[in-house]
């Protein structure tokens, strides 16, 4: 089911959502006096997505609306998985979307001493032992919800054995698998989290940080509440999937007895017409669908950038879904490209070009003639400033705007029909010259010299304005037009047998030339421009002077506002 975004941003920054009110009762009884103090903590296994910007803008947002802080934390306590380019990748995504962490950032690996203490603690207080049950087996003794578990035969093993069989895994005695450490907690529990899980495994993998200086590594459940703890993290939001390790979150620490932050649990976002699992971005990339994990048509921050969303249209998203705690809210894809649109309205130029262009001959405009029109980048702000656009007798036209049998109401170009051209003259079709398949390659026109600027001359009206760029001048350009990654709303449509990716879309990407006006040609990559009547574009850095690229943000029609109606 789809979210209906929250009220307007005056009534979303009062503390109504459940965590604010989690927050202020906290303040209220000066839990922890007061303080706030949030953390991000992503692993450093891939590139981040929307979903992550919602957590970023939840635990930063919630650093500045109290005056508190945020640190950023890599959790990366899996060696195999994990890269220093997804860290570099990971701190300019923040950092993009507007952010800056407390401090340095901060890495789970930082605290692997420390960890490896509190580990030894747990063996000497008889609330750890080391197993010797095989990873399957651990499985097969865990039990299920309605079965409870059984207790390894290694359950009573001495602490003294246990504490002496830890040291000889950390220095490297035994081989990946051959032992874990777990905690004692109890095999019967409801929660199935509960029942003895492994906190320290043995991993032969050298990691980006530390390199070959652990063979061992903890566990997240282990590691992660460790280093709230150590860094004196006061709310430590995290998804729903979670909530169930709440509990062992809170018994680590108490066990141990050090500082306790708060776990809260919060619905993960969802997007419509994409995937937001690393696990399938990373397929996505490795297989080659798409250009990379910057690939306009990535839900990736990299993507998003490309394709010319901006930070702040995406700080407005996440503060539109707001936060809730109830699972699987899926939001429409539209409703991130309403926010962009509104963004972009705001800090777009205009210019001109033609995606699909077919040629127009102005009969009675001089044969060597250029005319230079001054126009305004932005129609309502001055601040934009202008950029002169050359008129000659050879124009393009969108081969869309002309119809030889126009319908009803069609007030583009047709034969015997006035048009206006934009900022320029108003032009008549005379005719429509055909090549021998009956395509039309040329539209014959002439131009009234009276109502130069576009402005009527004696008060005729005319209903259709169109864009155009002058055929000598323009600049042949790429253009990607983008469109949803697959043709299906969610994961949960893949029928059986099949996977996501059988539901990619071809379409995705559609490469057009595109005849752009010469001003196009000077903006540098990133640059967000609106092609008149068509939509947003950024500028790839693909692309040259010579031959630029556009990406196509997002177009100008809003399916956004229909959506919402129906709801
Ligand atoms: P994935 O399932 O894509 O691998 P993850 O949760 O494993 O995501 P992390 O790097 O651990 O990725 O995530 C860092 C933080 O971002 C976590 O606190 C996580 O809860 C949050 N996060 C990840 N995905 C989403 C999402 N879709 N919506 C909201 N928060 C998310
Ligand atoms: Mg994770």
């Amino acid at each position: 089911m789809s979210q209906t975004p929250s009220a307007p941003e005056a009534d979303r920054s009062q503390g109504t959502d459940f965590i604010r009110t989690r927050i202020n009762q906290d303040n209220l009884s000066r839990r922890f006096e007061g303080r706030v103090h949030t953390r991000f903590p992503p692993e450093p296994n891939g590139y981040l997505h929307i979903g992550h910007a919602k957590s970023i803008c939840l635990n930063f947002g919630l650093a500045k609306e109290y005056g508190g802080k945020c640190n950023l934390r890599f959790d990366d306590t899996n060696p195999v998985k994990e890269d220093t380019e997804y860290v570099d990748s990971i701190k300019q995504d923040v950092q993009w979307l507007g952010f800056q962490w407390e401090g340095e950032p901060h890495y789970a690996s930082d605290y692997f001493d420390r960890l490896y203490e509190c580990a030894e603690r747990l063996i000497i207080m008889g609330k750890a032992y080391v197993d010797e049950l095989s990873a399957d087996q651990i499985r097969e003794y865990r039990g299920t919800l309605t079965r409870p578990g059984t207790p390894s035969p290694w359950r009573e093993r001495p602490a003294e054995e246990s504490l002496a069989l830890f040291r000889r895994m950390k220095a490297g005695e035994f081989e990946d698998g051959k032992y874990v450490l777990r905690a004692k907690i109890d095999m019967a529990s409801p929660n199935v989290v509960m029942r003895d899980p492994t906190i320290y495994r043995i991993r032969h993998a050298e990691h980006h940080r530390t390199g070959s200086k652990w063979c061992i590594y903890p566990m997240y459940d282990f590691t992660h509440c460790l280093s709230d703890s150590f860094e004196g993290i006061t709310h430590s939001i995290c998804t729903l999937e979670f909530e169930n390790n709440r509990e062992l979150y809170d018994w680590v620490l108490d066990t141990l007895g050090v500082y306790h932050s708060q776990q809260i649990e919060f619905a993960r976002l969802n997007l419509t017409y994409t995937v937001l699992s690393k696990r399938k971005l990373i397929q996505l990339v490795k297989e080659g669908y798409v250009r990379g994990w910057d690939d306009p048509r990535m839900p990736t921050i990299c993507g998003l950038r490309r394709r010319g969303y901006t930070p702040e249209a995406i700080r407005d998203f996440c503060s539109r879904i707001g936060v809730a705690r109830a699972a699987d809210s899926v939001v429409h894809y539209s409703l991130l490209e309403f926010c962009c649109r509104e963004h972009l309205n705001a800090v777009a130029p205009r210019c001109m070009a033609v995606l699909d262009p077919v040629k127009v001959t102005i009969t009675n405009y001089p044969e060597g003639k250029t005319e230079e029109f001054e126009q305004p980048l932005h129609p309502e702000d001055e601040s934009f400033g202008s950029r002169t656009v050359p008129f000659c007798r050879e124009l393009y036209i969108e081969r869309d705007d002309f119809r030889e049998d126009p319908p009803k109401k069609y007030f583009r170009l047709a034969p015997g029909a006035e048009v206006r051209l934009r900022y320029a003259y108003y032009i008549t079709c005379q005719e429509a010259v055909k090549d021998a398949d009956g395509n039309i390659i040329e539209l014959r026109c002439t131009y009234d010299p009276d109502s130069r600027g576009g402005s009527s001359p004696d008060g005729r009206k005319v209903k259709g304005t169109l864009h155009w760029v002058s055929a000598r001048h323009a600049v042949p350009a790429e253009v990607r037009l983008y469109e949803q990654m697959f043709t299906t709303e969610s994961d949960s449509d893949v029928e059986e047998g099949k996977t996501f990716l059988d539901y990619f879309n071809p379409e995705s990407e559609k490469i057009v030339t595109a005849m752009a006006e010469p001003y196009l040609a000077t903006l540098n990559a990133g640059s967000h421009v609106q092609f008149e009547r068509i939509g947003y574009f950024c500028v790839d850095p693909d692309g040259t002077q010579e031959k630029p690229v556009f990406n196509r943000t997002v177009t100008l029609k809003d399916s956004w506002a229909k959506i919402e109606k129906k709801q």
